[in-house]
């Protein structure tokens, strides 16, 4: 049995250790050990520690910050196989997946690595007679992060490179359903020389989250996760004085148009929706087929995810894991029953789907849902519209690109979208038309590279920055515009006019 504590000032720490949680194994439902739930009294313990680094941490010259960002990605590049495995182990997504949100997350570091470049302010000489100006962006101070379950790795990652770099102290408060990937990031900052309380873990719950969003101390808070916990962090903390960016939900459409290559749409379908079992928020949850290559494309469709492999994420044969917890994998396959009585014919049944070294999903220990296809999904059911997070895979059929536009328009969420097609001038249209803040043309997670930034609209984001890339140093800094004059022989005197140019 595993004990998860907290890292606070570089050592770990147990708390006050009155409250805990379980950490299970999703591929057997037992219990893997336990996780502290911070008091607010742990809180403030990791938020004084952030105080107190913070000035020194600031003043590191860009040089020395970079160093230890170099350092720190070296080492998370060494331990990439030691962190994917503690993700694959509490979350259950498979190894090679758990490798892969550690790429993504590691890039945001290689971007972060940069900053002495992201940091340099601009300067204009001779604003006025003999007047220069010039801007900079400075370190907001201590800087929280709330962060989900289904990237323990990644998300944090696309936050506290870019807030640290930025000369900030960052407090992280984890998942607690999936916790361990945090303390082996605490201690490779350590490792990578960054000082002592610059970068402190609270494990905990809502308790964890409501003292960081109401602490005088912290600065500015980011959160990923489900829209209504964003929504309620984007309104505690703003009321509090804080900057805040919540990212929230999503149901991600994919709009296959008639000129699609049926085959690449049927595997990006089936990839984006069912890699990491569905619970992945720029997962594609939603096939709207424009008529008439419905029928021929729900065939390719459930001829691929007739062969999938479910089994354990630690099993170099499996392709999908199971879900992360009971009560998740209930909730999601509550909506196989719910979608047939909603109208929608159950094409391919997860609960039957075999598992490796077991029998059917349904009958196997553990959290086991197979990848699910439901066609004929009524628009504006529930099964269309709520965000089901699982292996779940609903199609829509409509007439035209025009009725397809609108389905997606009049959803709720915007994180992201995909459309199929070989017409380019369709493609432009739907990326000028589609409210959404991540766009794909035949490319289905179009998750961007860390040098751009990453944000939904509508319900997927409450705020207005997004998070990592150029964004992201905006986020974490505040600017300043200093003007400037050094006296000289032509001081003109007192003049008590409005100053312009002159
Ligand atoms: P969640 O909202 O349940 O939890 C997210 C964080 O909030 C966790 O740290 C959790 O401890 C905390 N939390 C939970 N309930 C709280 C409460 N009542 N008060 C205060 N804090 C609370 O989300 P989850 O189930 O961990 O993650 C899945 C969700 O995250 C999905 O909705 C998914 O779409 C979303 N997500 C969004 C993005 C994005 O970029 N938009 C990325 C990843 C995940």
């Amino acid at each position: 049995m595993k004990s998860v504590n907290h890292w606070i000032n570089g050592a770990p720490v147990d708390g006050d250790g009155t409250r805990t949680a379980e950490i299970f194994n999703p591929a057997t439902g037992e219990v893997a050990g336990h996780v502290a739930l911070a008091s607010a009294a742990d809180v403030d313990a990791a938020v004084a520690a952030a105080v107190a680094a913070f000035p020194a941490w600031r003043d590191a010259s860009l040089t020395k910050r970079a160093q230890v960002l170099f350092r720190f990605r070296e080492l998370m590049y060494a331990h990439r196989d030691e962190l994917a495995g503690l993700i694959s182990a509490e979350h259950g997504k498979v190894h090679s997946d758990a490798l892969g949100e550690v790429a993504r997350g590691l890039e945001v570091v290689e971007f972060a690595c940069g900053i002495p470049h992201l940091l340099k302010g601009g300067f204009s000489e001779g604003v006025s007679t003999r007047v220069d100006a010039y801007s900079m962006r400075q370190p907001l101070g201590v800087v929280a992060g709330i962060t989900p379950f289904n990237f323990p790795a990644m998300v944090p990652m696309w936050m506290f490179p870019i807030a640290i770099a930025c000369g900030n102290a960052f407090v992280l408060k984890p998942s607690e359903r999936d916790p361990s990937a945090s303390l082996l990031m605490a201690r490779l900052w350590q490792e990578a020389g960054l000082p002592d309380g610059v970068f402190g873990v609270v494990q905990g719950d809502k308790e964890a989250v409501d003292r960081l969003l109401e602490h005088p101390d912290v600065r500015g808070v980011s959160f990923v996760g489900s829209t209504p916990i964003a929504e309620y962090v984007y309104e505690t903390g703003t009321a509090h004085g804080k900057r805040v960016q919540a990212l929230g939900g999503a149901k991600n459409h994919m709009l296959v148009l008639p000129d699609a290559d049926l085959d690449l749409v049927a595997d990006s379908a089936v990839s984006a929706g069912f890699g990491s079992a569905g619970e992945r928020c720029m997962a594609i949850s939603v096939v709207l087929a424009v008529d008439p290559i419905g029928d021929e494309l729900v065939q390719k469709i459930v001829e691929r995810v007739d062969k999938l492999v479910l089994g354990p994420g630690d099993d170099p044969k499996s392709e999908m894991g199971p879900l992360v917890t009971r009560a998740h994998r209930d909730k999601v396959a509550s909506y196989l029953d719910l979608g047939v009585e909603e109208g929608a014919k159950l094409v391919v049944d997860g609960r039957t789907a075999a598992v490796l070294g077991g029998g059917t999903a349904a009958g196997t220990p553990g959290f086991w849902l197979g990848p699910t296809v439901l066609d004929h999904v009524p628009v504006g059911s529930r099964t269309h519209t709520d965000e089901i997070f699982g292996p779940v895979l609903s199609i829509v059929r409509v007439s035209s690109y025009q009725e397809g536009l609108g389905v997606i328009n009049g959803g709720l969420y915007g994180n992201g979208t995909a459309i199929f097609t070989n017409d380019g001038g369709a493609a432009r249209r739907f990326q000028n038309e589609v409210e959404v803040g991540m766009i794909g043309i035949n490319v289905p997670i179009p998750v961007p590279m860390a040098f751009y930034s990453f944000g939904g609209w509508k319900s997927s984001l409450f705020g207005d920055t997004h998070v990592h890339g150029t964004e992201g140093v905006h986020f974490y800094t505040r600017g300043k515009v200093v003007t400037s004059r050094w006296l000289d022989p032509s001081h003109g005197g007192v003049n008590l006019g409005f100053p312009t140019n002159g």
